[in-house]
């Protein structure tokens, strides 16, 4: 007899019952081989459809889809009892930027180890707070593709940048760069720019047709616009004429697909009534020069109200503005959360010299000179006050017009470790309930309403038979406290079950790997 036979046979029963967090880790390779069915019992399920807590029912998961709710559904692969917890659809941000390793600009070869780790965890961080689903809003299909192939990965779709040259964001390139294959793959030929085009520049591959075309045969689930001046050390940017995003918005709507428009100003807000776009991807933050607030906020609530009517959704996205300013913040890494999204060797690679590179250009924009940390700090907070006010209050006229807010966190918006995948939607959930709105609103928006978004919703969002299996167990109740976000236990990714303290940074295993 072959000595290996002796061993325990560690997944002995394929009727096993297991009380939650009891040794749960140890079952995931039993779960891997042999596991297709599992069942859970006695969930209180919330679904996003219908946002109340339901009486205790039992949920059988079969080959990755919920096969049947409800009481004496027999018996599966796996079970596990999830009495007293809440059973809800996993996340869904439709706003965040997977690409690159946030803050990390160079080529060294001795950073290598620690930014394969980072790429590892990633995208675990995103399901550690409770991602199942996202949405890349500037995505290429062979990058989404290598996303989706990973083991623990919130699924990812993408949005197709359709650009102009020297615009945003590709004035951040090299004046050549932004020509090369990947940049301008679907850039437009802007009549207003015609001499900047290389010899050769085949014009008729980049009309607003062509571009959005392209973007659909590549994969793409929406088209993504711009319209945006420039900030930092880019000013004075050209935008896309009126009529040219027009015709992009003309053909994506004839493919089917939504258009999102890059917009954080009030200039920007009534370029999107004009073009007719779907959804506004930021709040707006940037009010018109020399206004006084109070006496705009009339305006504001006249555009919300027309934003309601033009059929448009927003993205509030305030925490772009809290990664700009919590990159001062000397406690950052304190935080309780960050040790769950960043893996500990970048952590200190960030408070290095190397790492804090972006912080001290934030400190170095500071008025009146360097100070110490503590008081550069608060000096970034009073300069953030009054954008913070702004999309605060532009929010709230949106909510009151009855307005759709989308839940996207855009992650992430610049080379902020500040806005770490994961964490930084966590943080613009409890932006969501500083401005006023609701926890069943929250909940919604993360749910059916960013499924709707996608076109998903008989997919994802809900807890319905037929729906993908991409559910969270919380233990406690997300529609009585935005820290019930906090209480994940188990998380089901496509119908695989995994313990969320396997996902932490926190004894990351990327390195290894
Ligand atoms: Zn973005």
């Amino acid at each position: 007899m072959p000595l290996f036979s002796l061993r325990p046979n560690p997944c002995p029963n394929k009727q096993f019952r297991q009380l939650l967090g009891v040794g749960f880790g140890a079952l995931m390779a039993c779960a891997a081989a042999q596991a297709d069915s599992l069942l859970i019992r006695n969930a209180r399920i919330i679904s996003g459809d219908h946002p109340q807590v339901q009486a205790p029912q039992d949920v059988l998961i079969n080959q990755g889809r919920i096969q049947a709710i409800g009481r004496q559904l027999g018996s599966a692969d796996r079970e596990l009892d999830a009495h007293g917890q809440y059973l809800i659809p996993g996340l869904i941000d439709t706003h965040v930027h997977l690409d690159g390793v946030p803050g990390y600009a160079g080529s060294h070869p001795e950073d290598e180890p620690m930014l394969r780790e980072a790429r590892v965890q990633i995208p675990r961080s995103y399901a550690y707070f409770g991602f199942t689903t996202v949405l890349d809003l500037t995505g290429d299909a062979g990058f989404i593709a290598k996303w989706n192939a990973q083991a623990l990965a919130p699924k990812a779709y993408f949005c197709a940048p359709v650009t102009i040259p020297n615009g945003y964001p590709l004035a951040w390139l090299d004046k050549n760069a932004q020509f090369q294959a990947a940049a301008s793959r679907y850039m437009l030929f802007d009549p207003a720019q015609a001499d900047v085009y290389p010899d050769g520049f085949p014009r008729q591959a980049h009309t607003p047709a062509a571009v959005v075309v392209q973007a659909r045969r590549d994969g793409a689930r929406c088209i993504k616009v711009f319209h945006e001046t420039g900030f930092g050390r880019q000013r004075n940017l050209p935008t896309p004429s009126l009529a040219l995003i027009r015709a992009v918005v003309a053909q994506a709507h004839q493919l089917g697909l939504p258009v999102y428009l890059h917009g954080n100003s009030q200039a920007s807000y009534e370029f999107a009534l004009q073009a007719g776009v779907d959804t506004l991807v930021h709040g707006m933050w940037h009010e018109n020069k020399g206004g006084n607030q109070s006496a705009a906020q009339g305006g504001w609530a006249r555009m919300a109200r027309e934003i309601l009517k033009a059929g448009i959704a927003v993205q509030p996205t305030v925490q772009v503005l809290y990664g700009e300013q919590e990159e001062l913040n000397p406690d950052f890494f304190n935080d309780p959360k960050v040790v769950h999204a960043i893996p500990q060797s970048l952590a200190r690679w960030y408070q290095g010299a190397a790492g804090q590179w972006m912080r001290k250009v934030l400190a170095e924009g500071i008025e009146g000179g360097a100070k110490n940390p503590a008081e550069q700090y608060e000096t970034m907070k009073a300069a953030y006050q009054r954008p913070l006010g702004t999309v605060r209050q532009m929010t709230r006229q949106l909510l009151q017009a009855g307005v759709p807010l989308r839940f996207g966190s855009d992650t992430l918006s610049g080379p902020f470790y500040t806005q770490f995948p994961g964490v930084n939607g966590r943080w613009e959930m409890d932006r969501w309930l500083e401005m006023g709105i609701s926890l069943p609103r929250l909940f919604t928006a993360l749910t059916i309403e960013n499924a709707r978004a996608l076109g998903l919703e008989r997919t994802i969002g809900s807890v319905q038979v037929g729906a993908q299996a991409d559910l969270l167990l919380l233990e406690q109740n997300p529609l009585q406290s935005v820290a019930a976000y906090d209480t994940i236990v188990l998380l089901i990714l496509n119908g695989k079950a995994v313990d969320r303290q396997e996902l932490s940074a926190r004894g990351s295993k990327g390195a290894a790997q």
